[in-house]
């Protein structure tokens, strides 16, 4: 699962930037063989953002779900 590199919550929203995306795809079509790089804006890496501590990064911290249980055990048990 993926979790906040700064909170370590797991509210994580992915951004797409689709918005973007396919006006940027359909402009390059109009332009002379912009058929061969249309796809380029959708070669850019989504976002994402933490709902938790309202930051947006790049990189999400990758964990298995049994480590984020035991992190969030030991968590528990900090308090
Ligand atoms: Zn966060």
């Amino acid at each position: 699962m993926k979790l906040c590199l700064h909170c370590e919550s797991d509210m994580l929203v992915k951004k797409n930037f689709f918005m973007f995306k396919i006006p940027a795809a359909i402009l390059l079509l109009l332009v002379p063989y912009g058929f061969v790089i249309c796809w380029l804006p959708f070669l850019i890496p989504p976002n994402y953002a933490c709902k938790k501590c309202g930051r947006e990064f790049r990189k999400v911290k990758e964990v298995d779900w049994q480590v984020y249980e035991k992190m969030k055990q030991e968590k528990e048990k900090g308090k």
